[in-house]
């Protein structure tokens, strides 16, 4: 399976590097953090706790997800907007945690892989968990200035705040029990705080025509 996994923390530049990657190589992409994301909108169309493991790992196995390039669908609705909000934001991370939850994902991403024949996977437990035998993996990274500055560049907002909510979710993604968010041991960790979005996929392409591809 050729599958390039790109893992990293809130606003390091995944999305936009991982498309270009995917342009560059031909492989398909899939945001993985859309799919969470749409999981923790069901939870709250429906007002269920978002700390129920169980009510939520049950909406994760129900719902109907499709990821796109630049969409989603949630049940056959697009909600690639409604999926951004502050208020999904803020339950994401406390839905993710779930093993429920990340069963059902992993599967769905599994599946997507399989029927793609391979692709360019974002998350932030692709190398660790999902892919363990990718053939690159990449823990893209940039230091909390800089990746609350982007966001707040992308979406607006007043840069404590961001930097805040961000540093919230960093840090539920990176201790939760169920495969938390950390570089895998084979790992290329890359900064890309000082550089720009095509030095990154440059670098990305690189290593991976070194492993045998490009
Ligand atoms: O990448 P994005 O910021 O959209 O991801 C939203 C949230 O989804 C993350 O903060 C994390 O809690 C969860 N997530 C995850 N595992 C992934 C991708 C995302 O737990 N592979």
């Amino acid at each position: 399976m050729r599958v390039i996994a790109i893992d990293g923390p809130a606003g390091a530049g995944k999305s936009t590097v991982a498309r270009e990657v995917s342009t560059a190589t031909g492989l398909k992409y899939l945001d993985t953090g859309a799919m969470y994301r749409c999981v923790a909108l069901a939870v709250q169309q429906s007002s269920t706790d978002p700390h129920n493991a169980e009510a939520v790992g049950r909406i994760a196995r129900d719902v109907k997800v499709v990821i796109e390039e630049f969409g989603a669908q949630l049940n056959g609705t697009d909600v690639t907007e409604l999926i951004r909000t502050h208020e999904i934001n803020a339950i994401v991370s406390v839905i993710a945690a779930h093993t429920p939850v990340r069963d059902a994902m992993r599967e769905q991403q599994r599946a997507w892989v399989a029927h793609h024949g391979g692709g360019v996977i974002e998350g932030r437990d692709i190398g660790t968990v999902v892919f363990p035998d990718a053939e690159l993996k990449v823990f893209l990274t940039a230091s909390p200035v800089v990746r609350a500055e982007r966001r707040v560049q992308q979406n607006g907002g007043d840069i404590e705040v961001v930097a805040s909510s961000i540093a919230e979710r960093d840090h539920l993604d990176s201790t939760r029990l169920d495969s938390p968010l950390k570089p895998s041991a084979d790992s290329v960790i890359v900064d890309s705080s000082n550089r720009t979005i095509s030095e990154v996929v440059q670098e990305i392409v690189n290593h991976f025509a070194q492993v045998g591809h490009g």
